[in-house]
């Protein structure tokens, strides 16, 4: 079974979030599984895209309105990824530093529409000169949702109308949402179809996506739930469309995530040695951030944004450091403006206690899963979070808010087998209570090296979660 992923993001050519670690590491177990899974993403002018020996497997032109660009395949020649990646070359549109944002200019790319459709029409394009049909197009998220709507819906594709399409939402927030004049950029559409691409007045393309493809699926079960009942607005299209929708939660690549052997790590250990390892690694985090070791050590890792809570983290911190709270943390994050320069202030306003690191740093977020104790995740909304089972990979006990994939993947030490601390309501006074349970559970050292060595032997690969989505797949081409 030969399948397409279409992607924005793939680790670890260009990441911004979990999009990245997913369509990083689910091709790769699909394989592992005997599917024939590839990547086709967007040649980037970025360090890891450059340094890479290229094989030209195509060239070929379209138009986007009236424009005419033409365009390469290029596909990568090393097998390093573990699936072959494909990389969409489009001179002026696609070849830059950034995947959504300038990063010397810190402001997302004006044309960011442009750059989404025109990488959707080139795929298509090159896809369609096959021989060989594949046998899926997966697309992921609003920047390839276009792609289910033109294969049936743009008469140039007419050919590709019967092959299923399969739409996952990782993050419903996000809708790529236009003026609806944006449609004329499209191929030429069939008479009765524009309609898909307006809701409520506007161009929306991932309403097109979930009313044109064959199969919608979340990354997690409780999401999918849960965008049926709050989605910006589309949560009546997808009850609507529920018969086709599913969640299948994400899985984590353990040959990357292991901090048996992880490569950004200077200490290395197991579920048998975590406590020596992470006593290392937590010296290191904490003497660089100038933290106090000998008390509980809980971070956060994310985008500072309303979405993962990280608004409740000022008085959340300052609150429990006022009150005499025995426990130091540490915030990783890039995000919200005034969050960013709260979190900076405070950092001086408690020096010894608090430090928060405004970047993106991937290798300082693994240290941070490996030298913290816990991590603290207090999401308003989380499709389904891989950070609670990084952390849990590596020994770090999730305090986590019962929301989404965090729902479906943690259990609260109160049950049998708990894997961390859960609270229900988006409240100061809920987190408080959750991070006070923290501190108790770590003041009980033997419960907590206990839960802390049982988490790491949690299976949270993507083997299951790989054979449902083969699964699904059959059942389409059924
Ligand atoms: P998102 O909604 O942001 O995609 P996920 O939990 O699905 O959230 O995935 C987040 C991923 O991004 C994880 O791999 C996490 O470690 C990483 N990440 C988030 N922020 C940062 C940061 N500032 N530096 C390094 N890695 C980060």
């Amino acid at each position: 079974m030969n399948i397409i992923h279409l992607s924005f993001e793939c680790y670890p050519i260009a990441k911004t979030g979990g999009l990245a670690d997913v369509v990083g590491s689910l091709p790769k177990y699909q394989r592992n599984l005997g599917a024939d899974a590839w990547v086709v993403m967007p040649r980037y002018s970025n360090d890891w895209v450059n340094q890479r020996d290229v094989q030209v497997v195509h060239a070929g032109a379209f138009y986007m309105g009236l424009q005419r660009f033409e365009f390469e395949v290029h596909k990568v020649k090393s097998d390093e990824l573990g699936f072959p990646l494909y990389l969409v070359h489009i001179p002026g549109k696609l070849d830059r530093k950034g995947i959504y944002v300038d990063p010397d200019s810190g402001y997302g790319y004006l044309d960011e529409f442009e750059r989404y459709l025109s990488f959707q029409i080139a795929s298509l394009e090159w896809l369609r000169t096959f021989t060989t049909r594949p046998d899926i197009i997966h697309c992921h998220d609003h920047h390839t949702a276009l792609v289910p709507f033109m294969m049936t819906s743009c008469h140039i594709f007419d050919d590709m109308q019967n092959i299923p399409s399969v739409l996952t939402i990782h993050n419903g927030e996000y809708h790529g949402n236009y003026d609806m004049h944006k449609r004329h950029l499209l191929p030429e559409i069939k008479e009765g179809h524009a309609g898909y691409l307006d809701w409520g007045g506007r161009f929306n393309a991932l309403s097109a996506g979930i009313r044109k493809a064959w199969k919608v699926t979340t990354v997690s079960e409780t999401y999918m739930q849960e965008l049926q009942e709050s989605a910006g607005g589309l949560e009546g299209l997808l009850k609507h469309e529920s018969g086709k929708c599913m969640g299948i939660i994400n899985g984590i690549d353990k040959d990357v995530w292991d901090p048996a052997k992880d490569v950004m790590l200077d200490y290395h250990y197991t579920a048998k040695t975590v406590n020596k390892g992470k006593q290392k690694n937590k010296r290191q985090l904490c003497e660089y951030f100038n933290l106090n070791t000998n008390y509980p050590l809980i971070s956060f890792i994310g985008r500072l944004v309303k979405e993962k809570g990280a608004d409740i983290l000022p008085d959340l911190i300052s609150n429990f450091l006022d009150q005499g709270g025995r426990a130091s943390f540490l915030v990783l994050g890039t995000g919200d403006h005034w969050l960013q320069e709260r979190l900076r202030i405070m950092s001086k306003e408690f020096t010894g206690y608090f430090d928060s690191s405004i970047q993106y740093n991937e290798t300082l977020s693994r240290r941070i899963y490996a030298g913290s104790d816990f991590l603290i995740m207090p999401s308003r909304v989380e499709p389904c979070g891989l950070n609670q089972m990084y952390a849990m990979r590596y020994g770090t006990i999730p305090i986590v808010r019962e929301v989404g994939g965090l729902k479906d993947s943690v259990r609260d030490i109160g049950e049998e087998d708990g894997s961390g601390i859960r609270f229900r309501y988006f409240t100061l006074d809920d987190a408080l209570h959750a991070t006070y349970r923290a501190i108790g559970l770590y003041e009980e050292q033997e419960e907590f090296k206990k839960v802390r060595s049982g988490i790491m032997g949690l299976e949270f690969g993507w083997d299951s979660s790989a054979q449902s989505y083969l699964d699904m797949y059959k059942q389409l081409l059924n």
